[in-house]
């Protein structure tokens, strides 16, 4: 049962395989792991040379030996990794790199296993024990990458310590790790010296690169837990949560809580460790938020899956708005560990937009005053319009309006041949109504019988004050025949008129005269001056008019354009 014996050696393997395992697996830091990986490292050498040492069988003693060097072998490396993490070069220990730059240390463990020809170690039997070993030349292979790796960390190190630009802990890091190097090389030197050179001048094995391993090792240490390196990203993400503007709650999937930052205690009074207790967390609230608060942890029970949100009115020692967040944290198996709630107070946020929305309201209301003062404006102008081209005590045209509307009728009439009228009439004995019931009475006259007359035309028809209690009427698209007429059933609406005035009781009559031209007949020559036409066709109404008048009024004079 010979191989039963390396059974404990292979379990403690097995152990030791767990530990890294374990550890590296883990979220811990890449400098943890460096760092147990240096110190399984450490482990080895002590561990074999004190093997090696409670053996007289030389294959044992020379396997136990080999496991040392194995040891020893991956120090360079390892603590060439220590010394990049601790001086903040990461960037240099990238997977493929790192392969790299762990070549020098492989082929040393390979030499050490291989042993070819004994010429790594050999073990000569008969010496006393510490002149057994026998170093070959390829010894030096391993001493080689050994100083190489310990000489690129010094260099680094020292180039490091040069530079101003970093900060006092990284610099107290720095030389720490100084410190490190030169104790290790100090006791290797050491125990090259005594354990390998001068071994007929010591005459006796001291175990020197294991003191100067458990130095470093304890010195390492040290430096790291009083100055925090390891728990340096923990700080780091505690100050962060800590500094959020954001409560946080870290429950597991039981509802215990795991972590909780500064920011959460004015809303939830919990611990670590305690379990979060919806009813707890509700009591403190009022109606209406409470069950906002209700139906939002109702969800996250009914959908555990989501990630979900509220906006609650909080009414606890101010009047706060706050975002109440609850979302699911998964593990890389995509199962639920645990909840993240989060609270984020926003209420100036809140303020803010209320306040836009008010100055948005007040805009709103200033555009409304805007519109309306615009219409008012229009109405002003539309009135000003009306009373520019209206006469104000009858409401018919002016005569500017008149003429100037005739001036481009006329223009069109003659080209495209159409016929048209014109009334020229004015009140018989008009002075003599005002004088005898004043002035205001002839006013009301003057309108009772624009009325009468309106009532007699057309639509179309334009009718036009043409100064005192004299009136132009323009009928488009009409003859004689159809002149004649209207111009009879005006005269005889004012005739019929009866107006009833607010003095005495008898109603007032009038009469008119009226002159009436029709134009059948067009010459284009007329279109070359048609102001001159215009003229020329009132005059020729006014001359209709006046023959009227002279001729014993209240009747219709016609005239065709000569
Ligand atoms: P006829 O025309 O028949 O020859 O006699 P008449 O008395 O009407 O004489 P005329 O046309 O010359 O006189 C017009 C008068 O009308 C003169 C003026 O006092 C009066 N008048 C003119 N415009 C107005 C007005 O707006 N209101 C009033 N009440 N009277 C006016
Ligand atoms: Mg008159
Ligand atoms: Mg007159």
């Amino acid at each position: 049962m010979e191989w039963m014996i390396w059974l404990d050696f292979s379990m403690f393997m097995v152990l030791l395989g767990l530990l890294l395992y374990v550890f590296t697996s883990s979220s811990v830091t890449v400098l943890h792991r460096i760092y147990i990986f240096l110190h399984v490292v450490f482990l080895l050498w002590p561990l074999f040379q004190f093997a090696s040492q409670t053996t007289s069988q030389l294959s044992y003693r020379l396997f136990y030996l080999s496991g040392s060097y194995i040891g020893l072998s991956l120090l360079g490396i390892g603590w060439f990794a220590f010394i990049l993490f601790l001086t903040g070069q990461y960037y240099v220990i990238r997977k493929s790199r790192l392969l790299l730059i762990s070549i020098p240390a492989l082929v040393s463990v390979i030499v050490v296993i291989w042993n070819p020809n004994q010429r790594f170690l050999s073990i000569e039997q008969g010496l006393d024990p510490y002149k057994q070993l026998h170093h070959g030349s390829l010894y030096w292979v391993m001493i080689a990458q050994l100083v190489m790796y310990l000489t690129v960390s010094l260099i680094i190190l020292l180039y490091k310590l040069g530079r101003r630009d970093d900060s006092a802990r990284q610099r107290k890091m720095v030389r720490t790790a100084l410190n490190g190097v030169f104790v290790l090389s100090f006791f290797a030197i050491a125990d090259f010296v005594v354990n390998v050179a001068y071994t007929d001048y010591f005459a006796r094995y001291i175990p020197l690169i294991s003191i100067g391993m458990t130095v470093t090792a304890i010195y390492i240490v040290h430096a790291i837990s009083r100055n925090k390196v390891f728990d340096i990203i923990q700080i780091v993400q505690r100050d962060i949560m800590n500094t959020m503007s954001m409560g946080i709650v870290v429950m597991d999937e039981n509802d215990m809580i795991i972590e909780i930052n500064k920011m959460i205690k004015p809303f939830i009074r919990f611990r670590v460790g305690d379990i979060f207790n919806q009813e707890a967390l509700l009591s403190q609230f009022k109606s209406e938020t409470r069950r906002q608060l209700e139906a939002f942890f109702e969800a996250q029970r009914e959908r555990p899956l989501e990630r979900l949100e509220v906006e609650l009115a909080l009414d606890l020692n101010q009047y706060q708005y706050v975002i109440v967040q609850s979302a699911p944290i998964f593990n890389q198996r995509k199962r639920i560990v645990g909840r993240v709630l989060t609270i984020q107070d926003v209420t100036e946020m809140r303020m803010l937009v209320e306040e836009t929305n008010t100055q948005n309201e007040l805009l709103h209301e200033r555009n409304r005053e805007l519109l309306i003062m615009q219409d008012e404006l229009f109405q002003a102008n539309k009135k000003l319009e009306h009373m520019a081209i209206t006469d104000g005590l009858t409401g018919c045209y002016n005569r500017r309006y008149l003429l100037q509307q005739l001036e481009g009728e006329v223009v069109n009439n003659i080209r495209y041949g159409i016929p048209f009228s014109i009334f020229l009439f004015d009140l018989d004995f008009f002075k003599t109504i005002n004088d005898r019931y004043g002035h205001l009475i002839g006013d009301e006259v003057l309108c009772s019988t624009v009325e009468a007359v309106r009532s007699a035309l057309r639509l179309t028809d334009v009718l036009a004050r043409f100064g005192g209690e004299e009136f132009t009427v323009y009928l488009p698209h009409t003859n004689r025949e159809q002149a004649d007429m209207i111009a009879e059933q005006v005269k005889e609406a004012v005739e019929k008129n009866k107006v009833t005035t607010t003095v005495g009781g008898v109603p007032v009559t009038v009469t008119i005269s009226m002159g009436v031209i029709s134009i059948e007949q067009f010459d284009p020559a007329d279109l070359d001056d048609p102001k001159a036409f215009l003229r020329e066709l009132m005059a020729q109404a006014d001359a209709a008019l006046y023959e009227a008048k002279y001729s014993g009024r209240n009747r219709i004079v016609k005239r065709k354009l000569a």
